[in-house]
């Protein structure tokens, strides 16, 4: 378990963060304004959820949340939208068109509380096994953009951007001009490696330019701690580095698994989740034209969890 906390960023912002990098904790933003909020993002169980939303109860009572945005259709930030359905909830085309593609609460919660038969299973009863995913029903988006989307929020003007596809197949990030601040979603992660859903791993760097090209002062992360420029151009420096190694490799013909190998070997640093360089290294190698290159969230995971084994 983890303590989150809804922390302020100015009089009409608030970043909910989780001080641990394990799977699952997402952080979300809030911005409310003249009696209205927008939410970006929700939990990954109800439970996190409930939590969330009497956080923001407690520090904004006479707010009433108008509008979600979330950031793409991973359970961990889409899981509770349920809870705040009467809301219009936004994302980006290319984000809403990948939700089939998605793991269900149903399906996680067996792969995560069954028998650890498969290097996968046991992967997930490690990361996914403490999570109660009961009576969650899946609640989509109601509205959709591409490019990018104004709008305000009671006085606060605030701005969707539509990174397109890098962590998952379409991510969306929230900039509030006023307050020089983006949550960024999982185009960055704090203490903990990117995972590459999308299978483009450039996409990951192009998006982080785009995050940079803002302006802005403060990036909240989709999990982890806030940062700065500097922080966010760290992060994409270092997938920059990490593209260029393995795109390398896949020209040498190099096996993918032995490639993660030695990409782990350099490049893992003190970052929680090591084994997520699989994800990245397979994004390098799909770019690079590599064939049957693993690309659907299952494969994705079950390479990980080699890659974590072989440490
Ligand atoms: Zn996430």
């Amino acid at each position: 378990m983890t303590t989150p906390r809804l922390v302020p960023l100015s009089p009409t912002t608030w970043a909910w963060t989780h001080d641990s990098t394990a799977w699952g904790y997402s952080n979300c933003g809030l911005v409310a304004s003249d009696g209205e909020a927008l939410l970006m993002d929700t939990q990954f169980t109800l439970e996190g959820t409930r939590e969330l939303l009497a956080a923001i109860a407690g520090a904004v009572p006479d707010a009433t949340i108008t509008t979600v945005v979330n950031s793409h259709q991973n359970g961990d930030h889409t899981w509770g939208n349920e809870l705040v359905g009467d809301a219009e909830i936004i994302t980006s085309e290319a984000s809403a068109a990948h939700r089939c593609h998605e793991m269900t609460p149903d399906m996680l919660s067996a792969l995560s509380r069954g028998e650890p038969a498969t290097a996968v299973a046991a992967y997930a009863v490690e990361h996914f096994g403490g999570f109660d995913f009961g009576g969650i029903t899946l609640t989509g988006p109601t509205r959709t953009f591409t490019g990018s989307l104004e709008l305000t929020v009671g006085r606060t003007a605030v701005r969707l951007l539509d990174l397109g596809a890098g962590h998952s197949a379409g991510d969306v990030a929230l900039h509030v001009p006023e307050d020089g601040v983006v949550f960024t979603g999982d185009a960055l992660f704090r203490g903990g490696h990117m995972i590459v859903w999308s299978g483009s791993l450039s996409s990951c760097v192009t998006a982080c330019d785009t995050l940079l090209a803002t302006g802005a002062t403060t990036f909240v992360p989709g999990h982890g701690e806030l940062t700065d420029r500097a922080g966010l151009t760290h992060f994409r420096d270092e997938l920059s580095r990490i593209f260029e190694t393995a795109t390398a490799y896949a020209r040498e013909g190099r096996e993918l698994d032995e490639a993660a190998r030695l990409v782990k070997a350099a490049h893992a640093g003190d970052l929680a989740h090591p084994e997520r360089l699989f994800t990245a290294v397979a994004g390098a190698y799909q770019e690079a034209g590599v064939p049957d290159v693993p690309s659907t969230t299952f494969e994705l995971v079950e390479g990980m969890a080699r890659l974590a084994a072989a440490a």
